[in-house]
Order: structure tokens, then sequence, then C-alpha cells
């Protein structure tokens, strides 16, 4: 019987576990994708970058698609009821897909699998997003890591397993491309195919050219042989600096599955990259941690965090939100995730930590904003890290490590340059002013053309008496033990 692969966030044809399996059982294979609802009902605004990422995403994967003699069917609507519905008009023999970690997926999925049974289809779920899940990396009392580090050497042990340690990456199991050659079927007439228009799914185009950001296949490929071709050499050095050209930019691609994560990972192992590759364990390690542990997307990993009370403070929080805190180098970072839904990881620490440790709000103030924002908005990287920063989370360092923003700056934007880009009303603010405003007098200010408090704001609170109450405000962590 054919076949149908379910597409979801693996937007490519190549190297794809679920559209393998769908081909390796030799019948006639369909490719479907569902605009749902259920997410996209939830979505803050109808400007989304994420939905017009997808939409240019699914043209350039029918495109490929139709070269290989298919077609992929869309619908918009929810995936409960399109997915049976598609399944019984093509009368498949089983639905293949990758297999998804966030609860809510999760629920959908068993839902879907409820709703084929009856028909006698079976839904296939397959490891895909993720070099290794489950319980495939384990504790050597059998459970779950908690701590990167561990979880990290036993992540690469475990991938070094049955082979010998010289092994070129390509030949280790666990980093096999899933073979995607064979035809695909096309849809029988009767059952429409074609992508609906941004507007007919009832959302807009956005920003997303002027940025520069290529959606598919197409756009992780450039952006993947820019990085191989030298940047990832000299990651480690220029990473932790948001003004220079040091990181992949390849996180909303990871997060759409327009690249294969087992690619990326081959390749690190193949350059040597070690602390990009790192980088990459950490996106497997939080998929584990929200697999195993899903309390928490509502409360604090560690329980005795859920004890801190945090400030009801709507202006602070709105002000973090715009970029006008006072603190130049967080409103920059605010407002380039404002602009480009992007934000470079290093700020994304800092900015996470300014608003649970200087703010003394709630970090799921913080993760909801993110979660808006961001192009590569991951319910597991985004939670993890929160949680990381507020010091709730999957961390060995105490609450006590507090970023100072003034020195973060001064250390990672040595030159300003990325103040300057994002925060234009500081551009004539001398350097040695420039990361802390409010230390300018009246004369430097005029020099400068600006004056606090109106052109730009008076720092919002005092890092140094922050720091104290959120010392105090942890205290009760301590007391639960
Ligand atoms: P690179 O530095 O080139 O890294 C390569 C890839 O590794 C990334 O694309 C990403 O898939 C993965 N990666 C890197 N750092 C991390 C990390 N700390 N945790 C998990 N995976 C990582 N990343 C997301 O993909 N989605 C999120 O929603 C997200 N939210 C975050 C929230 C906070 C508060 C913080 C501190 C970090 C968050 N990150 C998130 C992690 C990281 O900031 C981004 O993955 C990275 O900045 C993306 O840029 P890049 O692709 O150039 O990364």
């Amino acid at each position: 019987p054919p076949a149908l692969v379910w597409f979801r966030r693996d937007l490519r044809d190549h190297d794809h576990a679920a559209l393998s399996a769908a081909l390796r059982t030799g019948g006639a294979v369909y490719c479907a994708f569902v605009f749902d609802t259920d997410i996209l009902d939830a979505l803050p605004s109808r400007h989304d970058r994420r939905v017009h990422f997808i939409h240019g995403s699914l043209q350039a994967l029918d495109a490929a698609l139709r070269a290989r003699g298919g077609a992929l069917i869309v619908r918009h609507g929810r995936a409960v009821q399109h997915i049976p519905a598609l399944a019984q008009a093509l009368a498949v023999g089983a639905v293949h897909a990758n297999r998804d970690y966030e609860p809510a997926a999760k629920a959908r999925d068993q839902a879907v699998a409820h709703a084929l049974a009856p028909l006698g289809i079976a839904l296939h779920l397959h490891k895909d997003q993720v070099v290794f899940d489950g319980d495939a990396v384990r504790t050597r009392a059998g459970t779950p890591f908690t701590v990167f580090t561990p979880y990290k050497n036993a992540w690469r042990q475990r991938l070094l397993q049955h082979t010998s340690p010289h092994a070129p990456p390509d030949e280790l199991p666990d980093l096999a491309a899933h073979p995607c050659a064979g035809p695909i079927a096309s849809p029988p007439p009767r059952l429409s195919t074609g992508i609906p228009t941004l507007a007919d799914i009832g959302f807009e185009a956005t920003n997303l050219p002027e940025l520069g950001i290529t959606p598919g296949m197409p756009g992780a490929r450039a952006l993947w042989d820019a990085f191989a071709q030298g940047r990832i050499q000299r990651y480690a050095d220029l990473r932790d600096y948001p003004a220079r050209r040091g990181v992949s930019y390849l996180s909303v691609h990871l997060r759409f599955g327009t690249i294969a994560i087992r690619a990326l990972v081959r390749h690190a192992l193949a350059l040597r990259a070690d602390a990009w590759l790192d980088e990459l364990i950490w996106r497997d390690f939080f998929f584990m941690i929200l697999d195993h542990f899903p309390h928490v997307v509502e409360r604090a990993f560690k329980p005795a965090y859920d004890a801190i009370e945090w400030d009801d403070w709507p202006q602070g929080l709105a002000a973090w939100q715009a970029g006008r805190t006072g603190y130049p180098l967080v409103d920059a970072a605010m407002r380039q995730l404002l602009h480009c839904g992007w934000m470079h990881n290093r700020l994304r620490m800092l900015t996470a930590s300014f608003l649970c440790k200087d703010l003394g709000i709630d970090w799921r103030l913080g993760e909801r904003h993110f979660a808006a924002q961001l192009n590569d908005f991951d319910l597991a990287a985004n939670n993890g890290n929160w949680q990381w920063a507020a010091s709730s989370g999957c961390d060995a360092q105490p609450y006590f490590r507090i970023f100072n923003p003034v020195s973060q700056s001064q250390k990672f934007d040595p030159q300003g340059d990325f103040i300057r880009r994002y925060v234009p009303e500081l551009a004539r603010v001398p350097l040695p002013f420039l990361h802390a405003p409010w230390t300018m007098d009246r004369s430097a200010q005029q020099a400068a053309g600006i004056v606090l408090g109106r052109d730009y704001p008076l720092p919002i609170v005092e890092h140094a008496s922050a720091r104290q109450r959120t010392l105090m405000r942890y205290a009760v962590v301590k007391e639960q033990g």
C-alpha cells in the first residue's frame, strides 16, 4: 500500500528519517503538510516571521518534490482532522512523521494515532530532529542526565560506541544520512495540491526578505556554506561578540528542519569544530530535558525555585521588551530581537539574566516574550535556557551568578559597535561613557547631543542594589533546601 509522509518541522526532502522509511516500504509515497490552526490560532500576531518562513520553506520543498514527480499536499485546519482524512482518501497503509518532543505535539500525535487506528492505518514516528533521544544517553544509574557536561561526555561516548575513536564521522551509525532517493507520487487529481498564500491562511508578509533571511533548503545551504568555508574555524574566538559575524545563524533552519542535524554534526566532527559541536549537543540536551521533564513548561526544573516571589512590575517588563532600560547593551539586544526576530546568544543570556536578576521579574514572562518574537523559537531550547538564566534549571552553577550589565557590555561589545547599531540615539556618545551613559555630566551630554531621561532613559534599576535584592529573593531557595 502507499504511504503518507506528514511534514512538520522537517521541511526538506533529503536525509529525512520519515521520508526515508516511507520510501523503503516500496509503495507510492505521498507528502503532506498542515498549517495547523491549533498552533496558528494561538500565535500572538498575524504578522509572524515564523509563518512567513514556513510558507517560503514549503515552496522550496514543493518545488523539490515536483522535480521528483510528486507534489506537496497542503491543508489549512486542524491536523488531527486533516491527516486522518488524507490518509483515508489516499488509502495509505501508514503515516510516517518525525518525532516531536513538545508536550502539545506529543498529545496531537497521540490524537492522530487514535483517529487513524480504527481505519487500520498506523502512525510511525521516527527519530530525526536530534542525534539521540529517549534513553539513548543515560547516567550509569540509568536515569536521565540533568547537568550538561556529563551529558555531553556520555553523548560523545555513545556516538563512538562500537566504532574506533578514529572512525570517520560518516561511518558513525547514528550520524548516517537517511537515504531519500526515489520517486514521490503525485496525488490523484481529486485531491488539490498547491500552497495557499499567506493571506489565505490569515497571515501577512513580514520583513524576512529585507533581513536577508532566505527560507527553505536553499537558504540553509547558503548559510551553511558561508559558515563552513572559514567562520566555523574561528567560532570559538568570535562567538561571544555580537558585533562580529561569528556564529552560524542556522537556528531558524534547525528549527524548521530545512537542514539535517546529522549532517551538521558530521561536518563539525570532521572539521574538529568542538566549540560549535558543543552547541549542537546543548540542543539535544534541552530536547531530552523537555521530553523527560515536561513539568518545566509550567514550573521550575528544580522545585525549590518555585518558592521565589517575583515582582509584579508591568512598566519594568515593558521597558525591557522595548529596549528602554537605560542599559545600552541590554537595550540594543532587545531592539535587535524586535527588529530581526533573532538575538545573539551572549545577549540572550545577558537580557534574560537582567530580567530575572536585575528587574526581579518572573522568567516565564521573559520566556513568553522570546517565544513570541524569536524566529528560531523552540520550546525546548528557550525554556531550558531561560531556566538556566534564572538558575532554576539544569545548571551546576549556584544562583548567585548574576551578570553585571556594564562589565558584560565592556567585555563583549568593547568598541560599542553593536550598541551604536541598534541604539542610534547613543551614536555620538564617546566610548568611555557608552556602556554606562548615566555617568556623563551635563556638558558631556551636551557634547554628545543627548539629554538623558529625555532622549534615552536613565537606568530603571541600579545594578548593585538590584543584585542585593536578588540575593535576598533567592534566599528562600536555600530555606526550601
Ligand atoms: P550557533 O552559535 O551557530 O549554534 C549552532 C546551533 O546550536 C544553533 O543554531 C542552535 O540550534 C544550537 N544552540 C546553540 N546554543 C544553544 C543553546 N544554548 N541551547 C540550545 N541550542 C543551542 N535557541 C533556539 O534555537 N531557540 C530558542 O528559542 C532559544 N532561546 C534561547 C533563550 C535564551 C534565554 C538563551 C540564553 C538562549 C536561547 N537559545 C535558543 C540558544 C541560542 O541563543 C541560539 O540557538 C543561538 O543564538 C542561535 O544562533 P546561531 O544559529 O547562530 O547559533
